[in-house]
């Protein structure tokens, strides 16, 4: 097995269990490796300190499986580390039969690279890193194995894999499903799930607990819900007794499966919602002139800064959009906020809303802070684990 030795320093950081070590802190690799390889770490001194995934072409030279210098990276390895993952989650209460669950997230699973979420019978699963791809059939095996799953689906499509040099791979890697949406119930209501070509795996896991608290919210309140791609937030408002719902997303086909997601919920009084293939900066000035106001907004826009590079620009669209919101609420009103760009921090995010509703002239308060469901947990290791934020204010 080769060796990566690190500059001299460069330990600290494996020291404190953080899985990354940059290119810049390799001093060199002692024998060969390929691309996904396992490599020993070693500190400048001669210490062994992990086993991780050699990426020659990524920034990210390589991603710890293991701190443990002597561990075998192997099938069965997969299989422990699989099955942990999916246990862990079986006893959390806020998941009980939830048919919709992350199962592996990433580095804060020990899996680096590594991202599994359960639709029903289904499990879908990415793969972002070179040490990952090696090890794609290990880890089909060993999800079918935690969880007795009837199909495993790889949507290994994510531009991320570009940064290692990897293309797109997808594909049904273990049995399959009928054609079609797979339908899942969240909360009392159901959505279809595009696995093939929806956004990330197919839906927002990531907000199931927030689009819970949507619900417990809206009550006989009119509801404006910005980015509703297809209408995880809309539908949960409606569930909990909107009085009416508008939806707004700039991408058709998001709207159109919104609707359909709408139509398989008889329960649901469709004649409150109204849905727009618009473009949400646009849309939120022209309600605004024209006098339009709600009870309660929801924003959930795309990632606006994927790292800090891009967090000037994107706190300007996150101030447009939060200022524009806050003035479009009644007395009363609540905001629903969030953002999933991993170059904001919460920090930062809290000021940037802030400095919004300074600029609305509206007096507001924050009643919660939100974050992902703790399917989607952060290792205190591996603080870029965390991405997904949101505040829920109310104003005078
Ligand atoms: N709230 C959703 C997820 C939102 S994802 C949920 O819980 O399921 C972000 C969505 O924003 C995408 O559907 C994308 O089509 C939409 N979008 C991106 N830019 C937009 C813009 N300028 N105006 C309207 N929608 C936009």
């Amino acid at each position: 097995m080769a060796q990566l030795v690190l500059a001299s320093g460069k330990e600290r950081s494996l020291f404190r269990r953080h899985p990354w070590v940059f290119a810049a802190s390799v001093a060199k690799l002692d024998g060969r490796a390929r691309a996904g390889d396992t490599v020993t770490v070693q500190a400048a001194d001669g210490r062994e300190l992990a086993r991780a995934a050699w990426s020659p072409a990524s920034q990210i030279r390589a991603r710890v499986w293991s701190f443990d210098p002597a561990a075998i990276i192997d099938h069965a390895f997969f299989k422990r580390r699989i099955a942990e993952s999916v246990a862990r989650r079986a006893d959390l209460p806020e998941l009980q039969g939830q048919q919709g669950v992350r199962l592996i997230h990433a580095e804060s699973d020990g899996l680096p690279g590594v991202i599994a979420d359960r639709y029903g019978d289904t499990v879908v699963v990415q793969l972002t890193s070179a040490g990952a791809e090696k090890w794609r059939d290990a880890i089909v095996t060993g999800l079918v194995a935690a969880t007795g799953c009837a199909g495993v689906y790889e949507r290994s499509d994510s531009e991320v894999r570009g940064l290692e040099r990897l293309g797109p791979e997808t594909g049904w890697r273990h049995g399959s499903a009928p054609d079609g949406d797979i339908v899942i119930s969240e909360h009392g209501v159901n959505y279809g799930v595009d696995i093939l070509a929806g956004h990330k795996t197919g839906f927002y896991l990531d907000q199931r607990e927030n689009r819970l608290l949507t619900m417990q919210l809206a009550g006989g309140r009119s509801v404006l819900n910005c980015f509703c791609y297809t209408g995880g937030f809309s539908l949960q408002a409606l569930a909990g007794g909107a009085a009416s719902v508008l939806s707004i997303d700039s991408s058709g086909p998001a709207v159109e499966r919104a609707r359909r997601n709408l139509a398989i919920n008889p329960q649901l009084s469709a004649g409150r919602a109204e849905w727009r293939d618009a473009d949400v900066f646009e849309t939120l000035r022209s309600l605004h002139k024209a006098g339009e106001r709600f009870d309660m907004i929801v924003l959930d826009p795309p990632k606006f800064a994927p790292s800090a590079a891009h967090a000037e620009r994107a706190s300007r669209a996150y101030k447009d959009i939060n200022m524009f919101a806050f003035r479009l609420l009644n007395p009363g009103g609540m905001l629903l906020t969030y953002s999933c760009s991993g170059g904001i921090s919460p920090d930062l995010f809290q000021k940037i809303v802030a400095g919004a509703a300074l600029d609305a002239e509206v007096d507001a308060r924050i009643l919660r802070r939100l974050g992902p469901g703790a399917d989607h947990p952060v290792s205190l290791a591996f603080p870029e684990g965390e991405y997904l934020k949101g505040l829920l204010c109310q104003i005078k």
